[in-house]
C-alpha cells in the first residue's frame, strides 16, 4: 500500500471506530456494510470525476487519475447528480473500471487478468486497474487502453509481448499485471459503451 505500518494500523483503528470496518478471526479486517456502502459512493465519485475531466474538459484519460482523488472530495450529492446526467449516465470510467449507481450497485464485467490469456487468443482491453500516471503513460504510449484489440504473442521470463491493434510491443509482466481483458469470440467484434 505504500504507506508506513504503524498508518494502516491507525487508520483502521479509525475506521473501527466509525464501525466502517471489523476484525475477523484469521482473516484480518474486512468492511461493515456501512463501509462498503461509503466505499462504493467514493468510487463512484471518483469515476464520475474522471470521465469529467476526460469527457467534459478534455483531459488525457492516463492522465487524470490523481486530480479525479482530489475532485471526489468536492463534489457534493447534488453536482454528481448532474454530472451523470450530463454525461449520459456513463457505466465505465476512462480506464474501463465500473462506475457504481447511487444505490451502490456494482456491475463487474466478466474479464481476465493478461497473464491468464493463452498465446494468440483474440482479445479487447477491458479494464486497467492501476490508474496511476506513472503506469497509465507506458501503456498509453504502447496504444493499450479500454477497447483496443490485443492479443499475446509471446511470454518471456521478464517480459510479455503482445500484438496491440496489429503493431507488437513489449511490456514488463508488472506493468501487465494491471490490464484485463475480454476474450472475443471468433468473428465477434465487441464495444462496450
Ligand atoms: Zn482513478
Ligand atoms: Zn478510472
Amino acid at each position: 500500500m505504500n504507506v508506513v505500518p504503524g498508518s494502516v494500523t491507525n487508520t483502521i483503528e479509525h475506521l473501527k471506530k466509525h464501525s466502517l470496518v471489523k476484525r475477523e478471526p484469521y482473516r484480518g479486517v474486512k468492511l461493515t456494510s456501512k463501509g462498503k456502502k461509503l466505499a462504493l459512493n467514493i468510487l463512484r465519485r471518483h469515476r464520475l470525476a474522471e470521465r469529467l475531466l476526460t469527457d467534459i474538459l478534455n483531459g488525457e484519460w492516463s492522465d487524470v487519475h490523481e486530480n479525479a482523488c482530489k475532485l471526489e472530495h468536492a463534489l457534493t450529492k447534488e453536482v454528481i447528480a448532474l454530472l451523470e446526467k450530463r454525461l449520459e449516465h456513463p457505466k465505465y470510467c476512462p480506464h474501463g473500471n465500473p462506475i457504481p449507481t447511487e444505490h451502490g450497485k456494482i456491475e463487474e464485467e466478466e474479464c481476465r487478468p493478461l497473464a491468464e490469456i493463452s498465446l494468440n487468443e483474440n482479445c479487447i482491453v477491458a479494464k486497467i486497474t492501476d490508474e496511476k500516471r506513472k503506469k497509465l503513460s507506458i501503456l498509453a504510449s504502447k496504444g493499450i487502453k479500454p477497447d483496443v484489440p490485443i492479443h499475446v504473442v509471446k511470454r518471456k521470463r521478464s517480459s510479455i509481448v503482445l500484438c496491440v491493434a496489429g503493431k507488437n510491443c513489449t511490456l514488463s509482466h508488472d506493468i501487465a499485471s494491471s490490464v484485463w481483458v475480454k476474450v472475443m469470440e471468433r468473428g465477434k467484434h465487441a464495444k462496450r459503451k
